[in-house]
């Protein structure tokens, strides 16, 4: 290996480079990314945008200057890859550059779903991925003339942007399709008191409405939900992502809705890895392809593939679906799959709530409110079952469990492998 191309430059690419790096590589890496921004951390932007953070905060990695050079990278800003030439093996941009590349790595992330309504205003629609996004975000809310603000998407982006409004006084609606909050990780039960407490805190939520227009109005947006219609200053779309992957063609990887990976990131091009939010890896607990959309697989993502490049006997199993967020002074933490059936647990205890649901003898799901220290507990205990592992929790795990507010009976419960027909605790 001579030669790596790395394409887009986030949490995953940046990880790929560092591991090459660090592994001994000496050959070229040629970086090629569509901003002049260092790697940025998204889950970061909307502390940026409501002034809880610092521009420079936005880039774990430092500056691009200094990755560069310490890494010994061939840098190509504002060069989006136009196409990845996988039959003559070059990385085509849109100003007729090509390089050739002996190995690549696809890491391009991904960009926020905007629905096709037709006439989008262009104007007071916002989105949240990139620090630009942040920064138009908090522009407008530095001038102070939002009154009335929707929120499209009751997700975890969707929440955090409530959250930035409600912070600045502003009326705000947050819709979504779904019958309550977090419909991709909280049970209902869960997302309804959640949302009880999100209204009391003065975020007006409305559910089982799908948005089916945005027009400018002489004074601001009018917002459509069927026959239902909002008046905002803003909007703001929280509706998902797609992969970056519009510089594929028929003799690229094999894609599902990300590039198909298997455990060393390797694709169905030989030499052609691809890691992060434009890839289809394994969720462990299905078994199934699937991109994961979180930042810690991107980066383990990114040094597998490194390692996979390099020829080292690399493998990462994939990752548990699971989502951690603070918002309105409250935590939300979501392990598995949110539509598993199974027998139900749930636990109150000094101010937290947890509910579980357990099949075939395993944790399927659990959701927490409000207490983030056993999440870690959890999490590795749920994730190391699905990996065929039969150790339960450790003497360490379980004295952090007991110190913070389970007790003997629930940790067995969680950790025991029998089949209990209708369990209903708490
Ligand atoms: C608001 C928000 C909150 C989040 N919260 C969490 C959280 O709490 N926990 C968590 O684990 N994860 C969270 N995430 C997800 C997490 O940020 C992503 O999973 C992670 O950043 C993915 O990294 P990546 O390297 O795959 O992609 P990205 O960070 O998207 O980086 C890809 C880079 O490639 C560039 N690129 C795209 N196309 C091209 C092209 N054609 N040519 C060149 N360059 C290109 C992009 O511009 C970008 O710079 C959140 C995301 C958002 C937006």
């Amino acid at each position: 290996m001579k030669n790596v191309a790395i394409l887009g430059f986030g949490c995953a690419g940046y990880h790929c480079a560092m591991t090459l790096r660090g592994e001994g590589y000496k050959g070229d890496i040629h970086v090629f990314s569509d901003t002049e921004l260092p790697p940025y951390n998204p889950m970061l932007t909307t502390y940026y945008a409501g002034h809880r953070l610092p521009w420079k905060g936005l880039f774990p990695f430092g500056t691009l200057k200094g990755i560069a050079s310490s890494l010994r990278l061939t840098l190509h800003t504002n060069s989006a890859v136009e196409r990845l030439d996988c039959k003559e093996r070059m990385v085509r941009l849109a100003n007729g550059e090509a390089f050739p590349f002996d190995t690549a790595l696809i890491s391009t992330g991904a960009r926020v779903f905007v629905p096709p309504i037709p006439g989008l205003p262009k104007n007071n629609v916002y989105v949240m991925r990139t620090p630009n996004d942040a920064q138009a975000l908090r522009d407008r809310l530095d001038r102070g003339d939002v009154k009335r603000a929707v929120v499209v998407g009751a997700s975890m982006v969707g929440i955090k942007v409530a959250e930035l409004f409600q912070r600045a006084g502003c009326a705000c609606v947050l819709a979504d399709l779904a019958p309550s909050l977090f419909p991709l990780a909280a049970v209902p039960e869960v997302g309804e008191e959640l949302g009880r407490r999100v209204e009391a805190k003065g975020v007006e939520l409305k559910f089982g409405v799908g948005l089916s227009g945005i027009r400018e109005t002489g004074d601001g947006l009018e917002v459509s939900f069927g026959e239902e219609k909002l008046p905002a200053d803003a909007v703001v779309l929280a509706i998902g992502t797609r992969p970056n992957l519009d510089f594929l063609d028929e003799n690229g990887p094999a894609v599902d809705r990300g590039v198909l990976v298997n455990k060393r990131m390797e694709t169905s091009i030989p030499g052609v890895f691809a890691a992060g939010d434009c890839s289809s890896g394994y969720d462990i607990q299905s078994g199934r392809h699937q991109i994961i959309g979180l930042w810690a697989n991107a980066g383990y993502q990114g040094v597998t593939a490194a390692g996979a490049m390099l020829g080292q006997s690399v493998s990462y199993p994939g990752t548990l679906l699971h989502n951690i967020t603070h918002f309105m002074d409250m935590d939300f933490i979501g392990f598995g799959d949110v539509k598993a059936q199974g027998e139900i647990i749930r636990y109150r205890n000094e101010g937290f709530f947890l509910y579980a649901i357990r099949r075939e003898g395993k944790l399927a799901l659990v959701n927490i409110v409000d207490n983030h220290i056993i999440s870690g507990v959890i999490k590795s205990f749920m994730s190391r079952k699905f990996l065929g592992s039969c150790e339960p929790i450790s003497p360490m795990q379980r004295v952090i469990l007991l110190r913070n507010g389970l007790n003997e009976d629930i940790i067995r419960l969680l950790e025991s492998t029998e089949l209990e027909g209708g369990l209903i605790h708490g």
